[in-house]
């Protein structure tokens, strides 16, 4: 059995353009997107408020485009995009889209990387990706000096976002660096850059966006991400929201454009379509921060007045557990919110409504590998729990474990998802890319199950994750890369990592650990668990800690072919978590 939208979701005729690319389509009203001069300004800092209108946002992607042709030798028809990868590692700014558009606009590529990342992580991510300059900001610069270093960008290719003064503790920036501001100014001196000639279909074909996922096993890869991959999304997006959107604004009850939250960081898939390119297309306003701290989040919310706030489960829970905090600022502006990257329970759903009935809380899913959004719950049919209905142009199948069709409500299999923003696959990783990508379906490695709603709609719940991944407050943690780590412990003959549930953070990863025969019986070990998860802080990045915790054990379970049987250990410790 075959799922599709809903019956009232527009149905189009869904034919996304596909010889253009993202910067093109943005920032052009030949594309739909709303008209520049009644856009809000995309992008607002929310500690500072300095913003740019539309029409300035496309005016500075021009200007840092040919700044960027001058100091990387880019050219817009010259090399392939793989010469022209530019690393990104910043917390959110306010020119972080306008610096992603002005790569695109060279036919280049940009990496996203997370802003948490160690050192360590950010060289795997350069030198993989191939990345020949680096965009970082302030309070990340010492970091990514070491990385670029160890990855050969010279220190002249590396530039500077601007953040906040009050964010990066009044540090001057220095003047060795320059910055995304000082670029523009280079360009605006500089002579236009000539136009791209695409060939046609070349928007499907080439990569826009190298972000990284783990997918279904193994360690981080980098995901191929074309440029009609997210037009196609931002389209899909567009399109589903537009009956709910369109009968708001005619019974005078919404207004034409919306100012949403910017707070997930804007490497994350999610954050970097929904919001970054969804939003802005839609005319929208987006108020961007570089962390969450609750009293800030709060106080954003006031001042600029957010419709919407895009959110992942632990916020959520934060908020439900700070209820007299929240309840000093005017949140009266507030219409719902938006979560995603991981479930939402349904009793934080419920909390959440209680202390604000007439906030819509809304639920979407999705994956790196989908350019983010498949399904998503509709702002009228709302049901805790539900991931929402498909979005337009996607067909969803469950499969059983023995790989047959699942036809039946209610029975769970995994779910494979086909939609024009599936992506192009793994950078120079065949196997995981044949795994994954399978004529035209993507094997989510989520288990799920349908149901018909209340108002007569499919719904797709998300009941169980089969692939081997552990989501820490909404980012990827990736088993085999923390057991790959932990074996070069010297007191470690064997490692498997699995999830652990927490009410904060969701998830958490927990080693089990096999002790090498060099560690005598006189070890304590308390100390030797300790020494452990401080060789996993050194290295990675703070949501990767072993904060599920670390368990000796005689024998990791693996099967004939020498596979962890992981889901065994997380069968064993659900088990005994029960008996607690
Ligand atoms: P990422 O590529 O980092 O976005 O991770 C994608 C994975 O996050 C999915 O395959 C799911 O395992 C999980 N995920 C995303 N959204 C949801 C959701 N609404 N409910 C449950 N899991 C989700």
């Amino acid at each position: 059995m075959v799922f599709t939208a809903p019956a009232w979701v527009p149905q189009l005729p869904f034919d996304p353009p596909d010889s253009i690319p993202i910067s093109e389509f943005m920032l052009n009203e030949k594309y739909g997107r709303h008209p520049l001069g009644r856009s809000k300004p995309p992008f607002t800092c929310g500690l500072t408020g300095a913003e740019y209108s539309a029409t300035e946002v496309r005016d500075r992607v021009d200007k840092l485009a040919r700044a960027l042709s001058q100091e990387l030798t880019w050219t817009p028809n010259g090399g392939t995009e793989w010469d022209k990868v530019a690393g990104v590692f910043s917390v959110n700014t306010i020119d972080t889209l306008t610096l992603t558009w002005a790569i695109h606009r060279l036919s280049g590529i940009s990496s996203p990387a997370n802003a948490a990342y160690s050192r360590f992580e950010l060289v795997h991510q350069l030198k993989s990706s191939g990345a020949k300059a680096l965009f970082t900001c302030v309070p990340l610069l010492s970091l990514a000096l070491e990385a670029a270093s160890e990855c050969g960008i010279p220190r002249k290719h590396i530039y500077l976002l601007p953040v906040a003064k009050v964010f990066s503790g009044g540090v001057e920036v220095p003047t060795e660096f320059k910055t995304v501001d000082q670029l523009i100014e280079l360009g605006d001196s500089l002579p236009p850059i000539e136009e791209l000639r695409w060939a046609k279909g070349q928007g499907a074909r080439q990569t826009a966006l190298l972000c990284y996922s783990s997918g279904t096993s193994g360690l981080p890869k980098g995901v191929m991400i074309a440029h009609r991959n997210v037009i196609a999304n931002v389209l899909q997006c567009a399109t589903y929201e537009k009956p709910h959107r369109d009968s708001l604004i005619k019974s005078g009850k919404g207004p034409e454009t919306e100012t949403v939250l910017g707070l997930l960081p804007q490497n994350h898939i999610y954050s970097l379509v929904v919001i970054c390119h969804s939003h802005p297309y839609r005319g929208d306003q987006i108020i961007n921060l570089p962390k969450f701290e609750i009293r800030q989040f709060l106080q954003s919310v006031q001042q600029y007045r957010i419709n919407n706030l895009y959110l992942v489960p632990p916020i959520i829970i934060a908020m439900t557990k700070n209820k007299p905090l929240c309840s000093k600022y005017d949140l009266s502006s507030v219409t719902g919110i938006y979560t995603g990257a991981a479930p939402l329970g349904q009793e934080t759903a419920e909390e959440m409504v209680k202390q604000h009935p007439r906030w819509k809380i809304r639920q979407g899913y999705g994956m790196t590998e989908t350019s983010t959004v498949v399904l998503s719950t509709a702002a009228d049919d709302i049901w805790f729990g539900s991931s929402g209905s498909l979005l337009p142009a996607v067909e969803a199948k469950l499969l059983s474990t023995e790989g047959t069709e699942i036809n039946q409500y209610d029975k769970p299999g995994e779910l494979v998802i086909k939609s024009p923003s599936s992506v192009l696959g793994y950078l120079n990783n065949e196997t995981a890319t044949r795994e994954t990508f399978q004529h035209g379906w993507v094997r989510t490695g989520d288990e799920a199950v349908v149901r018909v709603g209340p108002k007569g709609t499919e719904h797709i719940f998300i009941v169980d994750r089969i692939k081997e991944l552990i989501k820490v407050k909404g980012f990827q943690v990736a088993p085999a890369e923390l057991e790959a780590h932990l074996l070069t412990h010297p007191a470690v003959a064997d490692a498997a990592v699995i999830p652990v549930s927490d009410d904060a953070a969701g998830e958490l990863p927990k080693a089990f650990i096999v002790k090498s025969s060099s560690v005598g019986l006189e070890n304590n070990d308390r100390l030797l668990m300790r020494d452990i998860q401080k060789h996993v802080e050194r290295e990675k990045a703070r949501h990767k800690w072993l904060k599920g915790g670390v368990e000796f054990i005689d024998v990791i379970p693996k099967s004939p072919s020498g596979k962890i049987l992981r889901r065994m250990l997380r069968d064993r410790e659900r088990e005994s978590r029960r008996q607690k």
